[in-house]
């Protein structure tokens, strides 16, 4: 038996990869397990083309095997297998992907469902144990193999028996130490919980032996642990199926059992895209608004998968903050991974597949809107608040987007309008969109200014929350029509003779209106006649870009 040298770089490199590419040790579960799917599709992807060979789906599967006593940790397949050739190249060369290398061989046959191409997955294994055996027989051959390593200094390679086709790789798992533990990669449950994360949608079964607590056979009192084989992942996606296939309860329970929330879903929206980029996408609107929602610790971000692979828990870039409740996932094969697979190298895909999905999660609300306007005033009601956010924020540059999923309250239909509504009823001499903003619409119904605004036949629309106006000031118009606060100083309708005539009053109480200036000095900056006042006496107005309720927010505001 020889022991052969890694190269003296690839030693370093295998050190430092070892302990510096994942930011998760439990990531190595998910990567065997990702290279025992791999040597399965192998061999389906050859009994496409050959005819001597058959592929009968429910002969392959994967097992994941721990023995706390010996402290290993089996995880074997009925895959392809390795040659000697193939232990060494692909398991002694560091960076040497010989499912890269499948992928480009059959690059005809439809070979995009294999996870691997960066050669140092399996590696990984490094990180929990402290040794790893392989052991292997190939496809359509007679020896099998040993591997073994002990990590940095080198390999081994020794014949061994084997009966059936395929790979088992055990790790030998570490000794707990003081900042690290160990141990609960023996454990059931743990490695259960692993599997489901990562691999979950691996399309083979993940089997694994498993211990339950049952009533002895003829007692009616006494139990027994017992071991069952169980098959672990759910294996189809349900995003990769048809959609008519699907049923509302399919996707309300995807989304109790992805734990995006404790409410039922207000809305999915399942894509399937197969352009520039491909990917499939399942999202939800939730119905409640998230008990972190507004707190510093709540994180947006949809799921990331690669080829059915959980590759990232909340990826940001791929929603806009102004959506930031949407939960769900996407899955793409055509991710550009970096070898880690947990960050994305270039983010090209990526960013199409935003952009995407930002498109489409307007379209539907839009939808919504129009065909079940109940349902949308409750997602409004949790989320209408997130969007005049996003209209505020950037310079109002995601106001295409958003402006035609605002909802006001009315004065005149007494519930929540578009604006879409509100330009289209407009009588044809109003020239601008009234709104007042105060504490309540029980309150701004009874300001003084409405009156006027309201007597014209005019709608106004009712501001109680704080970014009201200034998101709409961002808006600056809607089809062209400005907004115009009702308390603002010039109201667009009021005649010129109107001005003459209350320039002419105010001559005439000089005295009066002097007096009262000088009383009020320092708190108002003029004391004028007005001809909008009907059942009160008197009313305050602005005359510049701030109005009353602005100055209050900005005034409490921390300097
Ligand atoms: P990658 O999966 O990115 O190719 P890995 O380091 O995970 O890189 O694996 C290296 C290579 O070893 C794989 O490409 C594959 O050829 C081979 N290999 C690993 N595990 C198995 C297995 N269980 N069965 C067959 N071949 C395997
Ligand atoms: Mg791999």
């Amino acid at each position: 038996m020889t022991k052969k040298q890694f190269k003296a770089e690839s030693k370093r490199l295998l050190e430092m990869m070892i302990n510096s590419i994942y930011s998760q040790k439990e990531i190595f579960l998910r990567e065997l397990i990702s290279n025992a799917s791999d040597a399965i599709d192998k061999i389906y992807y050859k009994a496409l083309t050959d005819e001597s060979l058959s592929f009968e789906k429910d002969q392959y599967y994967l097992k994941v095997s721990a023995d706390k006593e010996n402290r290993t940790l089996a995880i074997s397949d009925t895959g392809i297998g390795m040659t000697k050739e193939e232990l060494e190249a692909n398991l002694g060369t560091i960076a040497k992907s010989g499912s890269l290398a499948f992928k480009n061989e059959n690059e005809s046959k439809d070979g995009h469902d294999i996870i691997g191409q960066f050669g140092v997955g399996f590696y990984s294994a490094f990180m929990v144990a402290d040794e790893v055996t392989v052991i292997s027989k190939a496809l359509g051959e007679d020896t099998a193999y040993k591997w073994g390593s002990e990590g940095a200094d080198g390999y081994t390679i020794e014949e061994v028996e084997k009966d059936t086709v395929g790979t088992a790789i055990i790790l030998k798992i570490k000794e707990n130490t003081e900042d690290e533990k160990y141990d609960e990669y023996l454990e059931e449950y743990r490695l259960k919980s692993i599997i489901k994360k990562y691999s979950d949608f691996i399309r083979y079964p993940i089997k694994m032996d498993v211990t339950s607590r049952k009533l002895k056979e003829g007692s009616e009192n006494e139990y027994e642990d017992v071991q069952e084989e169980q098959v672990i992942n759910s294996m189809v996606p349900i995003w990769r199926k048809n959609k008519n296939e699907l049923s509302q309860e399919d996707y309300e329970n995807f989304y109790t059992e992805k734990r995006y929330g404790f409410d039922k879903p207000l809305k999915h929206i399942h894509i399937s895209v197969d352009g520039a980029v491909r990917y499939n996408a399942i999202l939800f609107m939730p119905e409640n608004i998230p008990f972190d929602y507004y707190s510093k610790e709540f994180e947006k971000g949809l799921e990331l998968y690669s080829n059915g692979v959980l590759i990232m828990e909340k990826c940001a870039d791929l929603l806009p903050d102004y959506f930031s409740f949407v939960k769900g996932m996407v899955d793409s094969e055509d991710l550009s991974l970096n070898i880690s697979r947990e960050i994305l190298q270039h983010d090209k895909q990526l960013k199409l597949i935003a952009k995407n999905i930002n498109k489409k999660i307007k379209s539907e609300l839009q939808s919504l809107l129009r065909d079940d306007r109940e349902k949308y005033e409750v997602f409004y009601k949790s989320f209408g608040r997130q969007l005049k956010y996003g209209v505020y924020s950037d310079f109002g540059s995601n106001k295409d987007v958003l402006q035609d999923l605002l909802m006001f309250y009315s004065s005149i239909e007494k519930k929540l309008v578009t604006l879409d509504e509100y330009v289209t009823r407009m009588p044809e001499d109003q020239k601008y969109i009234y709104y007042a903003s105060g504490e309540s619409y029980e309150r701004i119904e009874k300001l003084p200014q409405t009156e006027v605004v309201a007597e014209k036949g005019y709608e106004i629309l009712y501001f109680t929350e704080d970014i009201d106006e200034f998101a709409i000031r961002m808006l600056m118009n809607y089809k062209e029509k400005e907004f115009k606060s009702v308390s603002s100083g010039d109201l667009g309708f009021e005649a010129e003779e109107n001005k003459d005539s209350t320039a002419s009053e105010e001559n005439e109480n000089k005295e009066l209106f002097d007096h009262m200036k000088n009383v009020l000095a320092g708190k108002v900056k003029d004391v004028r006649v007005s001809k909008r006042l009907r059942s009160h006496p008197v009313c305050f107005a602005t005359d510049g870009e701030v109005s009353i309720e602005m100055e209050k927010i900005l005034s409490a505001m921390p300097d």
